[in-house]
């Protein structure tokens, strides 16, 4: 059996980022990723094959609550989820790490504070390269440091969209987006600024993702290796369970069991719940570090919506994710609850319309598919879900993981896209368009679209009602941690992947002592 220092299972934010932050000490370090390379080829830009073919979406088969198959929008490749994401790098706010009173409820606070985290923010902006602009977001926590890189700046309509609700009284910002963009020297820029960002992956791999930031150069260095195609199936604890001993791995239809000091899951939130879940033993009988009944529970993923609008200008922006909206991220006057994060998808292009036919008879004749992509602007809308214990992963029969889910925060998500709506006027759009946009959220199967899982495996003080203490490490085991969204306690309104980030080098810190013995 091959021995290692540190096992960490799965490459995209979380374990990429992790084994970034590892590879410099010289401890012997294997990185198991149960997907491949993503092939560079031209599909990776195609808008067809990405958004109606799902060329990268995994054949992975989940449930739901009532056994329905559900074809759940993962992306198993080298880099994880970040090699589709839109980049969008966003800090949680302070009041996300205190108890926030919402409309449905509590969302609990944080065991560590906004201000342990800052340093790890910083780090991970400095790590994935991130443009943007501190001072106009009116939410934006305290920071040490400016970013790192200019904001990437507004095309012309945007532009406009930005001065039209600065006009009408709105904060616009910048996003913070992890493109390797300079807008300065062109010629020298690895990033293009094309329209296939947010949700392809990037040909030229100029996208701040996991694969290109963090694995690649890890794997510079000799200590560290990785495994493509390596689902870790089970980890095998000591009989007094412990501490974990083995990862049993599963390649190529074969099955070995792989050692290791340190063991790390970041399988995705709903992969490491389902990775513990199936490694129970005699020692731990409900699954492995979950003698408190957590692992699994409080899965949330965010209650967003995709909308367009419709430009009574035409709108050719090419690259529109650079504004966002946080005016109702907190509490107002007009309503008492959080309402949520608004903020640009990829620029809608027709293909990924096909097959929309709700849409098109909606609009028809007037409106081709062409017509409305050349108008449409594009909005995401996030409104916080609420941790919940009976939304969780738990095992079906065959093993594969069934997920149920109850929505919480539904008004507040219905006031937003009124606030957006009800805006429509002011900004250049047609009044009362505001429509689902399916290619990036299947609004008829809404749990499917996975891409902001979190929670099944939260951090606290208390291992009663937590499954990882303060530093990710699991409370019944002294070796296993986990570093990919599972840790979440709650998710906010604004995307996830930099806190992700952030942790993992938090929590790398914390290895790098423990390691050094
Ligand atoms: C289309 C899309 C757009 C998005 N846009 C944004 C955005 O703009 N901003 C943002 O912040 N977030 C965005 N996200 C979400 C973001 O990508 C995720 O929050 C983030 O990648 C989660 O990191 P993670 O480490 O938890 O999991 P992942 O990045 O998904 O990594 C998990 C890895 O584990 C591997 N794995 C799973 N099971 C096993 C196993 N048993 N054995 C071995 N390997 C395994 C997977 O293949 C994967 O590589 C987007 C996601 C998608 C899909
Ligand atoms: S916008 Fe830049 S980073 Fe995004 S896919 Fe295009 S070239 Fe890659």
């Amino acid at each position: 059996m091959s021995h290692y220092d540190v096992v960490v299972i799965g490459s995209g934010a979380g374990g990429g980022t992790l084994v970034h932050r590892l590879a410099p000490s010289g401890k012997r370090i294997l990185l198991l990723e149960r997907g491949d390379w993503l092939t560079r080829e031209p599909q990776n830009w195609l808008a067809e094959s990405v958004f109606v073919d799902g060329r990268y979406v995994s054949a992975d088969k989940w449930y739901d609550a009532a056994g329905k198959d559900l074809e759940p929008e993962v992306h198993y490749f080298v880099g994880g989820a970040t090699k589709m994401y839109g980049a969008a790098l966003y800090r949680l706010r302070v009041e996300d790490f205190g108890e926030l009173q919402h409309h449905d409820g509590v969302s609990p606070a944080w065991p560590i504070s906004y201000e342990e985290m800052e340093p790890y923010y910083t780090q991970a902006e400095r790590l994935y390269q991130v443009h943007g602009a501190r001072g106009e977001d009116p939410t934006e926590p305290p920071t040490s440091e400016p970013y790192p890189f200019p904001a990437v700046s507004h095309e012309p309509r945007i532009q406009q969209l930005a001065d039209d609700l600065a006009a009408a009284g709105y904060r616009p910002f910048h996003a913070p987006c992890g493109v390797m963009l300079n807008e300065g020297d062109m010629p020298h820029s690895a990033c293009v600024r094309c329209q296939n960002c947010d949700g392809f992956p990037c040909l030229v791999q100029a996208k701040s993702d996991a694969e290109t930031i963090a694995v690649r150069p890890a794997l510079a260095h000799e200590n560290v290796t990785m495994l493509t195609n390596a689902t870790a199936v089970e980890l095998k604890t000591n009989p007094g369970g412990t501490a974990v001993t083995a990862v049993l791995v599963e390649r190529d239809g074969e099955r070995e069991e792989i050692s290791a000091d340190i063991i790390v899951a970041s399988c995705g939130a709903a992969n490491s719940a389902k990775l513990l879940l199936a490694s129970a033993s005699e020692a731990h009988p409900s699954g492995l570090a979950n003698g408190s009944d957590q692992v699994g529970r409080n899965y949330m993923f965010h209650n967003s919506q995709a909308v367009l609008a419709l430009s009574k200008d035409p709108n050719p922006t090419i690259f529109q994710k650079t504004l966002g909206l946080n005016d109702f991220y907190l509490a107002g006057e007009e309503f008492p609850y959080p309402l949520g994060n608004i903020q640009m998808v990829g620029k809608s292009q027709a293909p990924m319309f096909r097959g929309e036919k709700p849409m098109e008879t909606k609009l028809a004749p007037e409106w081709t598919l062409e017509r409305i992509a050349e108008h449409a602007v594009d909005f995401w809308l996030s409104t916080e879900d609420l941790p919940r214990p009976e939304n969780r992963v738990t095992l079906a029969a065959d093993g594969s993981i069934e997920l149920s889910y109850t929505y919480s925060n539904e008004e507040p998500k219905k006031q937003l896209y009124g606030k957006l709506r009800s805006m429509l006027g002011e900004i250049g759009m047609h009044s009362g368009h505001l429509l689902p946009h399916h290619a990036y959220l299947k609004n008829e199967i809404p749990v499917a679209g996975v891409a902001h899982q979190a929670g099944t495996c939260r951090f606290g003080t208390d291992p009663a009602t937590s499954v990882l203490d303060t530093n990710c490490r699991a409370h019944e085991l002294d070796n296993l941690y986990v570093v990919d969204t599972s840790f979440f306690p709650s998710i906010g309104a604004v995307n996830p992947a930099l806190t992700a980030m952030a942790n993992a080098l938090r929590v790398g810190d914390h290895l790098l002592g423990r390691l050094r013995g």
